[in-house]
């Protein structure tokens, strides 16, 4: 029976991906068992942080950005890095180099 995902999940369609056609905004649960809702029958676990959702092979929620992770934004090239590695060290895997050394050589 297929009653519908529990209402403490703010879900929303997913157009692209095959093996679930909803995901959890928060959580990041989703519907991938066929006929059921898997995760997304259960209460919201609320917001998981990124190395969880990693750790468990989900996908990871919009708000697990959001909430966990700082980002940075290349003062040359613009690009936005979620990555903890450059965030800490405010390194630009673009550009390959720190923006420290990008202010010092403008
Ligand atoms: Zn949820
Ligand atoms: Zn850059």
């Amino acid at each position: 029976m297929k009653s519908g995902p529990h209402p403490s999940h703010q879900t929303r369609i997913s157009m692209g991906a095959s093996t679930y056609d909803e995901i959890c905004t928060i959580c990041g649960a989703t519907d991938e068992v066929p006929g059921g809702w898997g995760r997304l029958a259960e209460p919201c676990p609320g917001p998981v942080s990124v190395d969880r959702a990693l750790a468990d092979g989900r996908a990871i929620p919009l708000s697990a950005w959001t909430l966990a992770m700082p980002a940075i934004t290349c003062p040359r090239c613009g690009m936005v890095s979620y990555h903890p590695k450059d965030v800490s060290e405010r390194y630009c895997g673009h550009c390959h180099e720190f923006h420290e050394h990008m202010k010092e050589t403008p």
